[in-house]
């Protein structure tokens, strides 16, 4: 069985494969290590021909924290076939290669692995976390779950993977932005971003009924189906909205860079790390718990 520093892989009963991400420590935040073993997981089990169906879970208590804003173990990882090489580039030529391949573009695979994916979602699932998600063809989460994307509190207009519009329909995307307030996991049923809401201590048990379900179907009837949604996706302009989305992303970037002398993202110069960071962040918005 395949072997990664921070994520669990296991095959569950031949056709069903369960990735796990495994850094419970730090609400699983996504670190440059953590984003390459999940791709070479998802990859490892795009490549097993007895995987029909992927789980994407998250151990501990909550399902992504998004980004590791720590910027500790930020530079372990250095895979040498990047697509945008940003290693020894400057300035916005830099943050926007490794935006583009880092978190853009590696969504963009996931999305298009050629098995069905569905996201296991419990307890909080924030920003990049949101990503995580979204990429997925089926969302499921317990009753707990709560998805918000702060970052216009950053001073950007959203994740980098900006399926918003997609997900929860204009209006309420943008009130989802706007505010950065988290969204329930009954409101997210009801706008359609979930496919099925469990009670917490049936999530992983209802989400591997759905999987072997799913796995019935012939494989290559599945990956044909997913195309096809996905393809309709394309025709009505997701691709290119998200290409237009993520370069005005990248003059936030650039612009609270230039204010603030250096970082991309508002307040991110403070002393005192992450933790104060995000209280600091959040201090207005009481804490921005679901209504
Ligand atoms: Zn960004």
């Amino acid at each position: 069985m395949p072997e990664f520093a921070t994520v669990l892989y296991e095959k569950l009963d031949g056709n069903v494969c369960r990735i796990t991400m495994n850094r419970p420590q730090v609400r699983n935040a996504q670190n440059r290590q953590l984003t390459y073993d999940l791709n070479d997981a998802f990859y490892a089990a795009a490549h097993d021909n007895d995987v029909k169906v992927i789980i994407l879970a998250g151990a501990g208590p909550h399902f992504s924290a998004g980004h590791d804003l720590s910027g500790k173990d930020r530079d372990k990882h250095y895979d040498p076939f990047f697509l945008y090489h940003f290693e020894g580039r400057q300035g916005a030529e830099a943050r926007m290669s490794a935006e583009e391949e880092i978190y853009l573009e590696m969504c963009r695979r996931w999305r298009d692995l050629p098995k069905p994916t569905i996201a296991q979602v419990h307890g909080k699932c924030i920003a990049g976390g949101l990503m995580l998600a979204w990429v997925c063809d089926i969302i499921v989460c317990s009753d707990d779950a709560q998805f918000s994307d702060p970052v216009v509190r950053m001073g950007v207009c959203g994740v980098e993977y900006f399926a918003h519009p997609w997900e929860l329909g204009a209006r309420m995307a943008k009130e989802f932005l706007f505010t950065g307030d988290f969204l329930s996991a009954q409101d997210a049923y009801r706008l359609g971003m979930v496919n099925h809401v469990y009670p917490r201590e049936k999530l992983e048990e209802e989400t591997l009924a759905l999987a072997r379900r799913i796995a019935l179907m012939p494989s290559s009837a599945l990956m044909w189906t997913k195309m096809a949604v996905n393809q309709t996706l394309e025709c009505m302009g997701q691709r290119n909205a998200m290409n237009a989305v993520f370069n005005l992303h990248h003059i936030a970037h650039s612009h609270n860079a230039e204010i603030t002398g250096g970082s991309p993202v508002l307040g991110g110069n403070l002393a005192g790390g992450v933790r104060e960071y995000v209280r600091q962040r959040d201090a207005g918005f009481d804490g921005g718990e679901p209504r």
